[in-house]
């Protein structure tokens, strides 16, 4: 059967919906929180030199792009089971023949594709303060700029790891000559940027909004990053505890007449955004419930907005109760991930898994048709007394996304 035809079955058989394998992906300049439920094992599974296993993206079709990866490292595959065997596909594929069944005309005309990436991140200690380059710099080198958010999931952080804060921003009154003198001294240390930034407390159950061009250090809370699928970015941090980062890291993103360039270096920093005197107020968000809180006890679940406020995606947490079934709609196509409880997602059965072995099946991640996602999908929670909490990630252009933040 050909690979079209294998797709349209499995659209038939979920009614447009399609269950994911779990996708690992190691970063070999960080490490490890082991708090995304695989096997302890099993984090180094793909070998030491290559890092240990410290995110899981979520309907993917962005390639990771690390030194010495297979060829799909990074992509999420849809998994059909045909009784006698599983049949792989990748969702890359499946939306570049079948883009218009997925998402919708609209956005294949606009975007031509999942233009989203959605992961966990989960590291015991904080990645260097780098940044993702706005437009302007990011096509200089033939990528897409990136903007990028957070939301905190409590179901994943109860152990916060040992730095729960991340560094967001300039201090107001920094200026181009204070970054350029720490990128001076980057082999001499510790370049000092730190000095010049400022750490922000991080809570469980909220998030923040990170604008291209923002200079931010990820601490180490389990992180829900929906992002534009992009893999730009530079690291301004010289040293991340006693360890040097390579100066590579820097300029992997800057065309090479520039390489050694500080103008132009200091220059992809976003400075009205980094030096914003109001930056937490114009950055952290707060889940802004999707409709009237007290219509949904009667109805048997809530939903909130945990990522908005920028157009290249959003994100929605679904908290369906104990013992009910419930028919969720939605305007736009999403990857869906169970973060706790089980019952039933349309014709699949679903769970949030305790351990997870690298290379085995889950029950927690799947992907939404458009069509699907607007005649509504029907999700059970087989449960007397935990709640089903599901995390809903949105490509550009849902419309009902909320475009404002809530302002604290
Ligand atoms: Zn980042």
């Amino acid at each position: 059967m050909n690979i079209e035809n294998v797709i349209l079955k499995a659209l038939e058989y979920g009614d447009g919906v399609v269950k994911l394998a779990p996708v690992w992906v190691p970063r070999s300049f960080l490490s490890p929180g082991k708090r995304l439920k695989l096997a302890s094992e099993d984090i180094y599974a793909l070998g030491v030199e290559r890092g240990g296993i410290d995110e899981r993206w979520l309907a993917s079709t962005t390639k990771a792009d690390n030194p010495g990866a297979p060829e799909d490292e990074g992509l999420s595959y849809i998994v059909i089971d045909e009784g006698s065997r599983i049949n792989r596909v990748l969702l890359k594929d499946a939306i570049d023949l079948l883009g218009e069944r997925f998402l919708g005309k609209d956005v294949i005309r606009k975007h031509g594709g999942w233009v989203v990436l959605a992961k966990f991140f989960d590291n015991s200690c904080p990645i260097p303060l780098h940044l993702h380059q706005m437009e302007e710099h990011a096509c200089r080198v033939n990528k897409l700029p990136k903007p990028e958010a957070y939301y905190f999931p409590p179901q994943l952080n109860i152990v916060e790891g040992r730095f729960p804060y991340t560094f967001f921003g300039l201090e107001p009154g920094t200026t181009r000559e204070d970054i350029k003198k720490c990128l001076e001294r980057w082999h001499m240390g510790d370049n000092g940027i730190l000095y010049f930034s400022k750490a922000y407390k991080l809570k469980p159950g909220t998030g923040w909004i990170v604008p291209a061009g923002t200079l931010h250090a990820p601490g180490t809370l389990v992180t829900y990053e929906v992002q534009k699928a992009s893999d730009v970015f530079a690291m301004y941090q010289s040293m991340l505890e006693d360890r040097p980062v390579p100066w590579n890291l820097l300029i992997k993103d800057v065309p090479k007449e520039h390489h050694r360039d500080l103008d132009y270096i200091v220059d992809m920093i976003n400075w009205k955004e980094n030096l914003d005197h109001e930056f937490k107020k114009n950055h952290y968000i707060e889940p802004i419930p999707a409709m009237n809180p007290e219509e949904f006890k009667e109805m048997g679940y809530e939903e909130k907005w945990i990522i908005y406020g920028l157009d290249d995606f959003s994100a929605k947490e679904l908290i369906v109760y104990p013992r009910r079934s419930v028919k969720i709609h939605d305007r736009a196509a999403y990857g869906l991930i169970v973060i706790q409880g089980h019952g039933r997602i349309g014709k699949f059965r679903v769970e949030a898994p305790t351990i997870i072995r690298y290379g085995e099946l889950t029950n927690d991640e799947f992907f939404v048709t458009v069509e699907a996602a607007k005649d509504g999908v029907e999700i059970v929670n087989e449960s007397s007394s935990e709640s089903l909490v599901i995390l809903k990630h949105f490509g550009p252009g849902n419309p009902e996304a909320p475009k404002i933040l809530k302002r604290n």
